[in-house]
């Protein structure tokens, strides 16, 4: 086999293990603690977010790990497998966003988040080891926020209950990195649970856990990194959003969420081109296919819900217009080998697609999207089985 084929980590005492060393090399000491969040990967709802939508996430068993002690003075020094050397900053530093750069700027931006939301942050020293690929649009950032986030409120004993965290970590990386992505990634990593989606509306910020218990009806998700290099993925986000935006102005709406499946083709009709009315289309049936998934794994009915994986591919695909031949020839060819459902998830242009398979087809089904990738010249994609997994969490 050529594709990286990783089975799911079910030992997070590896990458733990990974984060204690490094501790212990850098400061000399042990760590007070060891905290650890997930990546996390959209199963539908896809561009329904900026849209007052509806999303249904699930954390991965793949995780990021800090082990982090205290300090006496105010100041954090970080050190990540991803870079040799150990990065240290203060409050002046920490209270300008822009000036801690790099990956250390995620770390930064979460004692920035916490200290402007007047928590007195413990200084602290914190070593990062992470099993979630980054940079694969699983949410390898939210991951390092939040398990930041969860060894500062416990060494600093700051007062604040976890549904505030998702805020807080979306703001690190907002206002600090100056990335500027939703809730859901924060909300999935902190509030994710083995077993179950979190079924997130995007207007309220409610969340609501969904049984998704894959195991017990003997399937996974297979999660396919299409390797694609992500073409003009900014531009053509910003010109996506714009659409969303201009098609609500002229339909004297909020938001696209305030368009239903009924009141589709009548809202078409107002609409002025072709390329729109594909937009609209795209929202406002992704909006409900994640309603329909919710009411069938309230059901029980996991395996159904496949078709709506697969629609919500062809809408992407055909209406809004963000894939690429690699994540459509994943989609393929995961489906020709016997997926009950694939899609692209994430923002497109590249990253992942995942598949609901028969937990024992899913080697087979990775074969078949790597045997067709060598077909079409493309670079082999990295596999990954996985169940839905715990949110952020102190490790034992
Ligand atoms: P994704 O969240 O999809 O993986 P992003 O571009 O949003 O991709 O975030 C990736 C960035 O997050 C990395 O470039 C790095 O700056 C930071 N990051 C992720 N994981 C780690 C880690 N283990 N250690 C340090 N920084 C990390
Ligand atoms: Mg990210």
């Amino acid at each position: 086999r050529t594709a990286a084929t990783a089975t799911p980590t079910a030992t997070p005492g590896d990458v733990a293990a990974r984060a204690t060393a490094g501790f212990r090399q850098r400061y000399g000491v042990q760590p007070a603690g060891r905290w650890a969040a997930p990546g996390r990967v959209n199963l539908i709802g896809e561009h329904t977010d900026y849209n007052d939508g509806f999303v249904l996430p699930f954390a991965l068993p793949l995780r990021t790990v800090v082990a982090a002690a205290p300090r006496d003075d105010e100041r954090w020094t970080v050190w990540s497998e991803l870079s040799s050397d150990p990065v240290e900053f203060g409050p002046a530093e920490v209270d300008e966003p822009g000036r801690v750069t790099g990956w250390a700027a995620y770390v930064a931006g979460v004692v920035w988040s916490l200290r402007a939301a007047g928590q007195a942050v413990p200084g602290a020293r914190l070593a990062v080891a992470s099993d979630v690929p980054v940079g694969s649009g699983l949410s390898s950032s939210a991951a390092v926020e939040a398990a930041v986030l969860a060894a500062l409120v416990e060494l600093g004993g700051l007062d604040l209950p976890t549904d505030r965290w998702p805020r807080l970590a979306q703001r690190a990386e907002n206002g600090y990195v100056g990335a500027p992505t939703g809730i859901m990634d924060q909300s999935a990593v902190i509030r994710g649970r083995a077993g179950h989606a979190l079924f997130l509306d995007c207007r309220s910020e409610e969340v609501e856990q969904i049984p998704f218990d894959l195991d017990s009806a003997g399937l996974a998700v297979l999660v396919v990194d299409s390797r694609a290099p992500h073409r003009h993925a900014d531009g053509e986000y910003a010109a996506r959003r714009a659409s969303c935006e201009e098609a609500a102005r002229i339909l004297g709406v909020p938001a696209l969420r305030d368009v239903t499946v009924a009141e589709l083709d009548a809202a078409l009709g107002k609409l002025p081109d072709g390329e729109t009315r594909r937009r609209v289309r795209h929202v406002v049936t992704e909006n409900q296919r994640v309603l329909d998934a919710v009411e069938l794994l309230r059901a029980g009915r996991v395996r159904d819900t496949g078709p709506l994986l697969t629609a919500s591919h062809a809408s992407m695909r055909d209406d809004f217009e963000i894939t690429v031949p690699e994540v459509d020839t994943a989609v393929d060819a995961a489906l020709a080998a016997g997926a009950y459902g694939a899609r692209m998830t994430g923002g497109g242009f590249g990253g992942c697609v995942l598949a609901l398979v028969d937990a024992d087809r899913a080697p087979a089904v990775a074969d078949a999207v790597t045997t067709a990738y060598a077909e079409r010249g493309f670079a082999a994609p990295g596999t990954l089985t996985v169940l839905p997994a715990d949110g952020a969490a102190r490790l034992g």
